[in-house]
Formats: structure tokens, sequence, C-alpha cells
């Protein structure tokens, strides 16, 4: 038997919105100045997704991201029939099929972090996912010969794109696309598009953990987002990142959906498109603070599956972009920028440096 993630994980998310909120918001601002906070909460992407408006918006800018987080679920799952993915995958090996822009965006930058990684981000490593089901009903160990027949099937390099016609066609039977490490990302940029369209002023969005922050706080001071504590529940911070309106916090960890097989070995859900296995590396998560939330998705997963000196000198490379990484002996390593806005708070994590 082994022990599932997933009850915990969403009960664990739950919860740690409050946390999240107290960390992130304003104290509540005068009501003459912004009126009430108006806040909901759905499932939507296989997570709990919370937007919360502090000033300006309306009930109705909540209908238009929530119905905006459906429609992306309804193209871009990847464990949902019926959706676009479903469908490119079910036409494996036998032809294009037409997809919505957003669809070829989100593919499109999946293909940049796959360039960007050397492979180790690799949008069709669906078979491999498949496999393992983790998080999923049925998740086990693959044996050695269904991974074996599945990584043949994995390799970004062959998928086809044709942005005239707008279809994607995945060559091989059997190939699977999976953007499920980029399109809760996608998903927050579009929700903060939406939210400031409709006249948003401040908010936070909060799909699943994936922090986005919206304009001024009613004080003037920066936002206070959290880092996720990989050892503890949702809602747990290693310590706190203070950053202006317009930028998100995405983290890829170990810990947000895995099982303990038989063997008493923790396996978790970034697999490593060279043996099929979990990235095992000595980190445990990645943390990555950026203007655009497809990025910082993207290069969330890309970060950790590189391993942390490679990741680093990637996120050091990139403008925007600051990135903490944890490893599994509690120790924290910031890239420069991270460091003048992120603190440590007191506990068992300490900050340490690449030599
Ligand atoms: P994230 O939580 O953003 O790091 O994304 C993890 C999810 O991306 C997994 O649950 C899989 O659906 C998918 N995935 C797993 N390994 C990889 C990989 N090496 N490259 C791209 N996507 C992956
Ligand atoms: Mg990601």
């Amino acid at each position: 038997m082994s022990t599932s993630s997933t009850a915990r994980s969403i009960i664990a998310t739950v919860l740690g919105l409050a946390v999240a909120a107290s960390a992130s918001c304003a104290p509540p601002a005068p009501r003459t100045a912004r009126g009430d906070p108006i806040e909901r909460s759905d499932l939507v992407l296989g997570t709990v997704c919370t937007l919360r408006l502090l000033d300006g918006g309306s009930e109705a800018a909540l209908d238009a991201a929530f119905a905006r987080l459906r429609e992306i679920e309804d193209r871009m799952s990847a464990n949902k029939a019926g959706t676009t993915v479903a469908a490119v995958n079910a036409a494996a090996g036998s032809g294009p099929v037409k997809v919505p822009a957003d669809v070829l965006f989100v593919l499109g930058k999946a293909l940049y972090y796959w360039t960007l990684s050397g492979g180790a981000f690799d949008p069709t490593i669906g078979p491999v996912v498949k496999l393992w089901n983790i998080g999923m009903d049925g998740e086990r160990i693959p044996s050695v010969s269904e991974l074996q027949a599945a990584l043949p099937l994995v390799g970004a390099g062959s998928v086809r794109i044709d942005g005239a016609a707008s279809t994607v066609y995945l060559p091989r039977a059997g190939m699977l696309l999976d953007l499920g490490a980029i399109a809760k990302g996608y998903a927050a940029d579009e929700v903060g598009r939406i939210l400031l369209e409709r006249g948003v002023k401040a908010a936070v969005i909060d799909l699943g953990g994936n922090i986005m922050v919206l304009g001024k706080k009613a004080d003037g001071t920066p936002w206070r987002v959290g880092v996720q504590d990989p050892s503890d529940d949702r809602g747990s911070y290693i310590g706190i990142a203070e950053l202006p309106g317009g930028t998100t916090v995405v983290t890829s960890g170990i810990y947000e959906r895995y099982f303990v097989g038989e063997d008493g070995v923790h396996y978790h859900h970034i697999l490593d498109p060279a043996t099929g296995y979990p990235v095992r590396n000595g980190l445990v998560s990645v943390t990555v603070i950026a203007e655009s939330s497809i990025d910082a998705d993207g290069l969330s997963t890309t970060l950790f599956a590189l391993g942390l000196e490679r990741g680093m000198a990637l996120a050091e490379s990139l403008p925007g972009v600051e990135a903490i990484f944890i490893d599994a002996e509690n120790r924290v390593y910031a890239s420069e920028g991270a460091g003048s806005i992120f603190r440590l708070s007191d506990g068992a994590y300490t900050m340490a440096t690449l030599p």
C-alpha cells in the first residue's frame, strides 16, 4: 500500500489560505476608501483557487476570473476528458489537432523551457506521469519495463506546431502532452489581466499556493508573501519575501504531490525525462519570484529539475527572476537579488551560499 498525499495537501491548502492571506495582505482598509475586501475560493485546475480583491472590482470581476480559470482547465488539463490537450493526445500518431491560441502560447512557452533546460523540463513527459499517477487514484511504482516502454515516447523535440493553422501534432502514437508544470502560472497571469481590466486596484491571487499580488496595499508597504516550508503543511513559511505589486511567487516541491511506496521511499511528482524516476538531486523545493507567472511556473519546475548549481546559474542569468532553493539538509540558497527581498524566519532553516 502506498500513502497518498493528495487528501492531506488539499486540506492543508485550504488551511493555508487563511495564513497566506494574513501573511500577504494589508490589514483591513478603511471602508470609505476601498470598500470591503471580496474573496472567493473554488476548486479549479486541480487545486483550491482563492481570489481576494482588496481595492476595486466586484462579484462580476470574480465571475469573469473564475470563468477564465475553468476555460483554461477545460483546454489545458491532461487529467480531464474532453480537454483540448486530451484531444491532441488522443490524436497522437494520427493527425494534427486545431487548438485555441492560448494553448499554442502555453505550449510554446513549455517548449522554450524544454530548450532552456536542455530537456530536463519536458511537456511530453505525459506517458511517464501517467505510469506513476502520483497524487491520483492508482498511484504506484512502475516496473522498469513499463518505464523503458514509455521513455522513447518522451521528447518535446518531435512536437509539430503549425502556427498558421494553429495545430499541434504529436507524431507518435502513445505520446502525451502534460502542461501541468506551467498552465497554473499562465492561469494566474490571465486572472491578473482580467482583474486589472475590470478596475481592480489591489488583489491577491492564490492558485493553490501559486501566488500573485496586484497593485498597492492600503498602507503603501510592500506585499509580504511567505515561502512555503517544505516540511510542513501548507501555510507554514520558512521566511517572507517583501514584494511590489505585479509580482508572482511560485514553488515546485517534492511535498506537493507524492506517495510513500512499500519500500518506504518518497516518490514525488517532478520526473526526470531521462530516467522516468522522480528527480533526486538533494533539493526539496525551488521558489521563483518574477513578474510573469507562466515564466515563474515554467522556471520553478525547470530549476528544480536542473538541480542547485545549474539551476542557480540559470536563475542568475535571467533578468527579473529570483530564486530560492531549499535542500534536504534545511539549507536555503537565494539568488543575489532574492537576498535583499527575502528574509528567513527563525526556525530550522539556515541561509547558505554556493561555493
Ligand atoms: P510543478 O508543480 O509546476 O513543478 O509541476 C509539476 C507537474 O509537471 C507534475 O505534476 C507533472 O504533471 C509535470 N511534470 C513532471 N515532471 C516534469 C518535467 N520534467 N517537465 C515538465 N513537466 C513535468
Ligand atoms: Mg512549474
